[in-house]
Parts: C-alpha cells; sequence; structure tokens
C-alpha cells in the first residue's frame, strides 16, 4: 500500500492576472519530494463571476513558459486561450488544455468571450507538469481535448466514475500524450462507496479534494480543499467516500533531474534559467497569434 505522507490545506486564495482566484496547493519551491514530476498546482474553486463584459475580459495577459507543460481542467466556466506557436481554442466544463511550452512559448489566458457576457461559476485547477531534461527544449505543442474525447470508466456497484485524461485506468487509455508516464483521472465517488486503485510501484501520487470527504487507507482523513501526498513504494490505494466526493488523482514516474524555477521558467540549472529571460527578451518566443 502506499502510505500518506503529507496533507496539506489549501492556503489563502491570491488573484493570478484578474480572472483566477486560486489556491497554490504547491509550487516547485516547495521540498516535497512525492510531488515529483508535478511541479505546481493552482486550485480555482468554484467562484461566481458577473456576466455583462463585452470587452476587456478577465484573465492573465501575454507571458512566456519555458521548460515543462500546463495542463489547465475546466470543471466549469470557459478559457480562452491563445499563444505565439498557433496553438489555441476555448475550454469549457469537462475539457482539458495540455500546452507544451518546451522551448519556449508566449501565451495568454482569459475567461471567454461567452463566459464573460453571460458570467457563471468557474472552476478550474492548472497544472505544470516538469519535462525531463532531454525533451525541455522540445517544440511547443498545443492539445486541445474535449470532453467528449475522454472516456469514461464505470467502477461497479454504482461506486462512481473516472474520466481517464492521460495514462490507463482498468485499461482505458486517456487522449493527452505526455512526455514522461503520467496518470490523471477525474474521479468521482457516491457516498459511502469505496473504490481500490492500483498505482503503479514506482510513482508518485497526489490527490486533490476539489468536493466531498474520503477516507484513505482506512486511516486518514482528507477533506474538499486539501490535498494528500504519498510516500514512495507500494502498488495501491483505497478511497472510502464519506460523502459525495470529486478527487483529481494524479500519478507520476519521477524524474529525478534538478529543478531549477524562477518565475515561468523551469529548468535544469541556473545558467539555463538565464538564458531563458535573454531569449524572451530579444523576442525568440514569438508573438501570440490569434485564431480563435
Ligand atoms: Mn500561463
Amino acid at each position: 500500500m502506499k502510505k500518506v505522507a503529507n496533507i496539506y490545506t489549501a492556503p489563502q486564495k491570491h488573484w493570478v492576472g484578474n480572472g483566477f482566484h486560486v489556491q497554490s496547493m504547491f509550487t516547485y519551491n516547495d521540498r516535497d519530494k512525492n510531488l515529483d514530476p508535478f511541479l505546481m498546482m493552482d486550485y480555482n474553486p468554484p467562484r461566481y463571476f458577473d456576466g455583462g463584459r463585452k470587452s476587456d475580459f478577465r484573465g492573465v495577459e501575454e507571458h512566456p513558459h519555458r521548460g515543462f507543460e500546463t495542463v489547465t481542467i475546466a470543471y466549469q466556466g470557459e478559457v480562452a486561450h491563445a499563444d505565439s506557436h498557433g496553438g489555441g481554442g476555448i475550454i469549457g466544463a469537462g475539457d482539458v488544455q495540455w500546452m507544451t511550452a518546451g522551448s519556449g512559448i508566449m501565451h495568454e489566458e482569459f475567461h471567454s468571450e461567452r463566459f464573460s457576457q453571460e458570467g457563471g461559476m468557474f472552476e478550474m485547477v492548472q497544472l505544470w507538469v516538469n519535462l525531463p531534461k532531454a525533451y525541455k527544449m522540445t517544440t511547443p505543442k498545443y492539445q486541445s481535448i474535449k470532453s467528449t474525447d475522454i472516456p469514461v470508466v464505470n467502477f461497479a456497484n454504482n461506486v462512481g466514475t473516472a474520466r481517464v485524461i492521460a495514462g490507463n485506468l482498468e485499461n482505458v487509455s486517456g487522449p493527452a500524450s505526455s512526455f514522461s508516464p503520467i496518470n490523471m483521472w477525474d474521479v468521482v465517488l457516491n457516498e459511502g462507496k469505496s473504490v481500490h486503485f492500483d498505482i503503479p510501484e514506482s510513482h508518485n501520487l497526489i490527490i486533490l479534494v476539489l468536493d466531498g470527504t474520503v477516507m484513505v487507507n482506512r486511516d486518514k482523513i482528507v477533506r474538499r480543499g486539501e490535498l494528500v501526498t504519498f510516500e514512495n513504494g507500494g502498488k495501491y490505494i483505497e478511497l472510502e467516500a464519506n460523502n459525495n466526493s470529486k478527487l483529481l488523482v494524479l500519478t507520476g514516474e519521477p524524474l529525478n533531474e534538478p529543478v531549477v524555477g524562477y518565475g515561468p521558467f523551469v529548468m535544469n540549472s541556473r545558467e539555463e534559467i538565464v538564458q531563458a529571460i535573454s531569449d524572451v527578451q530579444s523576442g525568440k518566443f514569438g508573438q501570440i497569434t490569434k485564431n480563435i
């Protein structure tokens, strides 16, 4: 069994731009080794935004990234994305945007025009997934993953469901391609039900509880807004939902490579960070092209 290592409570919310009111569940400055290869998680818990905006949409202005992938999971609301590598589109409830920043990208993230006009509930998770050293300078890429492309595993006996975004679960494969072995499951468990997940022994495992309360391994209680990490080793976990619960389950093969981060850049050395800053200043990350 994978043993619980740490349970983190959601910190104070802060604004990213003026469109994302998030709790940073962890960043690459955290020393918890059980997070590798995941670098950062911003959780925007359900929040209502007024409509009526016809321009000046809420969001984050143009900014760079290099050396990792940004994965945005939309639970409620809509986000429009545009980048300097021709990637772009709108993701809504159930959709996932998987952007490989690789060698360098400029992008912007805003509430969609429709959401800005209509308003409504907004709930997102943005993850930064590290790239192995060999792929940090890979060509940027954008995967727009629609809800309809994400297969659903139905657990027997009305236990719940899991949408397989990346990796595998019960011989069902997710649509996202990643540069290192990762599983990403959007799990819903019904009150009073239990589930057993086989997890690769070498993988790190983290779980964000977005709703409800779960008992992990018949021992630890993890509540809404908390993140749980696990120790190395062990091949499975058991979860029991104390009430209807929604979980983001992430597993990944640790890269075990040096992590040197500075703002939107995460590389393996200080020299590479200096280079990234210089490359942005000299325009090498390009300009955003809008095709949405
Ligand atoms: Mn960004």
